[in-house]
């Protein structure tokens, strides 16, 4: 089985769009929503959503109101000033807890509960092109590298069990922890970005990072024709990194028109959008099968 991940510098390359346009080429892969931080895949996929799970990144603390006995020791240790005092009564914000267990340690009566926190939850559905594993998290909940873990080694499992030959994420933006998640042991790792000063910048970032893990990478540009000569630079930097050129897709309405329709853009277009989408997806596909890193990483 080979995993690919489609990564970005930055949110709103459309990113998902081609990740989802895979979905639609592939055939016969698992897909796994990884941009747990801002999850729209299922906006184009549509999933029927088959099992749900509770998704728990750690512990909160919670304060037993008949067991305190008010000293504020709790108060006074709690770094992340997560205890409040209301009416007399200590109480621990749930938003503001990192759940690092220091108040639990210093309560002299053991007052504190320290249980698993719900963090959101994941979910394992059909779409119209095969398994997905998504997720959502809470507000503001953080812990999103390790979901991101969770629902990539779902994707496997389903992928194992069914006989599925590929696996495409559509991963985290920027370089964080979440998209480190997100690429660690894959097979290939596809760039999008857009033909920007930024852009450009993004993708040096973004191609170190990957340089640091020996993945191997490739690069396309999305909306190219707003800056044909940004885009050259973009093509050449990137094989100078070592990085496969694998296209550039075209500034295009379609692409709107598809998302509005719930569509993938594959399917939306048939004509030089779709074709600059499949060129893309047959060089990945390509690299995909060549690459045997993530297989040696997983012990496969
Ligand atoms: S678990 Fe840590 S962060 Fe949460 S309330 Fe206790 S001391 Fe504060
Ligand atoms: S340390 Fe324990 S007893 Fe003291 S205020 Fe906090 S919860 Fe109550």
């Amino acid at each position: 089985m080979k995993e690919i991940v489609v990564i970005s510098g930055k949110g709103g390359t459309g990113k998902t769009s081609l990740a989802a346009a895979f979905a639609a080429l592939a055939g016969n892969a698992v897909v796994a929503d990884c941009d747990v931080d801002a999850a729209d895949l299922h906006l184009l996929l549509e999933p029927e959503v088959r099992q749900t799970h509770d998704f728990s990144g750690g512990k909160l603390a919670r304060i037993d109101p008949v067991k305190c006995i008010g000293c504020g020791k709790c108060d006074e240790v709690c770094r992340f000033e997560a205890v409040r005092q209301n009416n007399e009564l200590y109480v621990v914000d749930p938003i503001a807890c990192e759940g690092c267990g220091v108040c639990v340690h210093f309560c002299p009566v053991g007052a504190i509960e320290f249980g698993e926190a719900i963090n959101g939850q994941w979910f394992i559905s059909d779409t119209r092109f095969g398994p997905m594993v998504h997720a959502r998290l809470k507000p503001a909940e953080e812990n999103s590298g390790k979901l991101v873990t969770l629902l990539r080694r779902e994707a496997r499992r389903i992928a194992g069990e069914q006989g599925r030959q590929t696996i495409i994420v559509d991963g985290s933006p920027g370089i964080g922890c979440p998209v480190i998640a997100s690429i660690t042991g894959a097979d290939l790792v596809l760039v999008v970005t857009e033909p920007t000063l930024s852009g450009q910048h993004d993708l040096e970032r973004v191609a170190k990072l990957i340089a640091h893990f020996n993945i191997p990478a490739a690069v396309c540009v999305n909306k190219w024709d707003i800056n044909p000569d940004i885009t050259e630079t973009i093509a050449v930097a990137a094989q100078a990194k070592g990085l496969t050129w694998a296209g550039r897709i075209s500034y295009n309405p379609a692409v709107t028109k598809a998302q509005l329709q719930r569509k993938t853009i594959v399917e939306h277009d048939a004509g030089e959008l779709r074709q600059e989408v499949a060129t893309i997806w047959n060089t990945v596909s390509s690299l995909l099968k060549a690459s045997t890193i993530g297989e040696k990483e997983r012990g496969e």
